[in-house]
């Protein structure tokens, strides 16, 4: 271990702690896209449970949306490196989709479903993502802008579940940010991929441009105001507890699965000729 790598992770270990991200009984799985900020995730969570002697079950959880080696092989050996199992799935081919969204937003609602549905189905309690402080930042930035006040609600380390048929989200990672988990990867030699994780280099969109503008933005103000981005989302923190999210939580009446809407986004989808694929 290294000065950083030891504070990165005390970092980390007070966040799962203060939050209970990680308890006794548990069956986390956490999400990986391949990436450092997920792959980090996992590292933190098994060390964590390790060191803290937690009865808790730890489960790597792959979408597998290109069979890329690339995204596919550092995963495989960081479960492995890890001991853990890896639960992988293949989603509806995404590339057939014909409909008006952005291949990006399909993509994301693919993930946001399966991310909820299967982890559940094979008995999760709580699902865990990589995203970041950097990340949060920048969705509290956009929300507040385009005035959506209510998504701020989720903006924290823990969001509980509010149906029977939805997951506890957990995000370890709220307190460090993308420079912080790239170094700790390197330092810890941590298997990830530095491919760009979207996967169909879809021209239309310019989401990722766009994030890596915004990220930018952020390291450019920590340049004169060094404690920035520690203190942006602390305040975010404190601020996500004013907003309400106005959520009535149906169940859909395709697939079942927790919904907003008569029928869920990923059923607009894929679920009838209506559909689009
Ligand atoms: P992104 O929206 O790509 O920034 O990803 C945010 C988080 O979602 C990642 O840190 C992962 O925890 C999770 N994630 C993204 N892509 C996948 C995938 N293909 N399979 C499983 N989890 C994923
Ligand atoms: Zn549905």
């Amino acid at each position: 271990m290294t000065r950083f790598t030891d504070i990165y992770l005390r970092r980390v270990f007070k966040t799962i702690e203060k939050n209970r991200l990680v308890e006794n009984s548990d069956r986390i799985f956490v999400a990986l896209s391949g990436g450092k900020d997920s792959a980090s995730c996992l590292y933190c969570v098994k060390r964590f449970a390790d060191e803290r002697n937690i009865d808790c079950e730890i489960k790597g959880f792959y979408i597998n949306l290109d069979d890329s080696p690339e995204v596919r092989e550092p995963i495989k050996s960081l479960v492995e490196k890890l001991d853990i199992e890896l639960i992988e799935i293949e989603p509806p081919d995404i590339r057939k989709y014909r409909g008006s969204r952005p291949i990006c937003s399909v993509c994301g609602i693919v993930k946001r479903y399966l991310m909820n549905k299967i982890p559940r189905e094979k008995g999760a309690t709580k699902i865990a993502t990589g995203h970041n402080m950097d990340d949060f930042i920048v969705f509290f930035l956009k929300n507040l802008v385009g005035k959506n006040y209510s998504w701020i609600s989720n903006f924290k380390p823990k969001v509980e579940s509010t149906h029977p048929k939805l997951l506890t989200r957990i995000r370890p990672l709220f307190n460090v940010g993308n420079r912080e988990d790239e170094r700790f990867c390197e330092e810890m030699k941590i298997p990830y991929t530095k491919k760009h994780i979207c996967r169909f280099k879809a021209r239309e969109c310019s989401y990722n441009r766009k994030r890596d503008n915004w990220y930018s933005t952020l390291y450019e103000i920590e340049k004169w105001n060094k404690s920035f981005r520690q203190q942006m989302i602390s305040a975010i923190e404190d601020v996500s507890t004013l907003f309400k999210k106005e959520e009535d939580l149906k169940e859909c009446s395709i697939c079942g699965e927790p919904s907003n809407k008569e029928i869920c986004a990923y059923c607009r989808i894929f679920g009838d000729a209506s559909g689009g694929i």
